[in-house]
């Protein structure tokens, strides 16, 4: 048989080479096309993901379909959404004997993924997002499957090292932020593991990290108004080496000022503290106070 071999496995530095020779695929930089080349790191981004023929997967930016392969082993149905339309013959070929695999053209950003749920993965027991993430937009894909509130157990996603740590960072160290407020209020996250940068064709220039969210079933704190709570947070980390309190009086203003020590005292909170050392219950309490106190933020 000439040409590459549909059952093969995708991931391997020959096979995805053979792929790309043979439909004369050129990759875009500008689309975060890194393809995985390593068995075993997709093996442990699978067993993260916790599947079974009850499951779903959704892949975002199948790529050549390294992932989506082992995604279609181990769950009942997988949706693989990719934006590249030079991808979409290449994965029906790929995965032309999946008979549980749906390729869909379209970018994640712009897709009604709740209706993409309901209708690819209805009946089964749960939703899990699976994917090698484009690092351009990792974090408005991260943040639209948060906000939405979208019916998912766990989302299992290769990114970028440093935005992995971000995401599962404790209060006090410089790697905690907004991003780590807001992840963390949504779910419960746990790094799988560091993935070295020279598993991918090709090569990007910084490492990256498996990072497992398990999606909480109810957020951690008490929050009266979530869009409040994310104001204060954003606004407690607007300059981060100004303390809560400098930081808080942009936000409601210099006329407010006076109150701002007597309510951040009330919350039992130094207003000498920087931002970066709150925790969610602090940042709950504080959005909870500023908003009895009627201040505008
Ligand atoms: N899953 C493959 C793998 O692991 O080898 C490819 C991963 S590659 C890092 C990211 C993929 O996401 C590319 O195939 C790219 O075309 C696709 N992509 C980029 N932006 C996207 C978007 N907004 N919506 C859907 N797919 C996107």
């Amino acid at each position: 048989m000439s040409g590459p071999n549909v059952h093969e496995d995708v991931a391997s530095p020959r096979r995805t080479r053979d792929i790309i020779a043979k439909y004369g695929f050129s990759f875009k930089k500008s689309l975060g096309q890194n393809f995985l080349i390593d068995q075993n790191i997709l093996e442990k981004i699978v067993s993260a993901a916790g599947l079974d023929e009850t499951k779903g997967a959704l892949e975002i930016g199948p790529g050549i379909g390294a992932l989506t392969q082992q995604l279609a082993e181990q769950a009942g149905r997988v949706a693989a959404v990719e934006i590249d339309n030079r991808l979409i013959p290449i994965l029906r070929d790929v995965l032309a004997d999946r008979s549980n695999v749906h390729v869909v053209h379209g970018d994640v950003l712009k897709l009604n993924l709740g209706e993409l749920i309901e209708k690819h993965f209805a009946g089964l027991s749960g939703v899990s997002v699976v994917a090698n993430l484009p690092y351009y937009v990792t974090t408005p894909i991260l943040m639209k499957l948060l906000e939405e509130k979208l019916p998912l157990e766990r989302i299992v996603v290769m990114i970028q090292k440093e935005v992995a740590e971000r995401m599962a960072a404790k209060p006090g160290g410089k790697e905690y932020g907004s991003l780590s407020v807001a992840v963390q209020y949504y779910c419960e996250p746990e790094l799988v593991c560091i993935v070295p940068h020279t598993v991918f064709i090709p090569q990007p220039n910084v490492d990256s990290a498996v990072i497992k969210l398990t999606v909480r079933k109810q957020p951690p704190v008490d929050v009266r108004d979530e869009a409040h709570f994310f104001r204060t947070v954003q606004g407690s980390f607007a300059q981060r080496r100004k303390t809560i309190y400098n930081n808080l009086t942009a936000l409601v203003g210099k006329e407010n000022r006076e109150l701002l020590g007597p309510l951040l005292e009330s919350c039992g909170i130094a207003p000498a503290r920087r931002g970066e050392t709150l925790s969610l219950d602090e940042f709950a309490r504080l959005s909870h106070a500023l908003l009895e106190a009627g201040l505008p933020s």
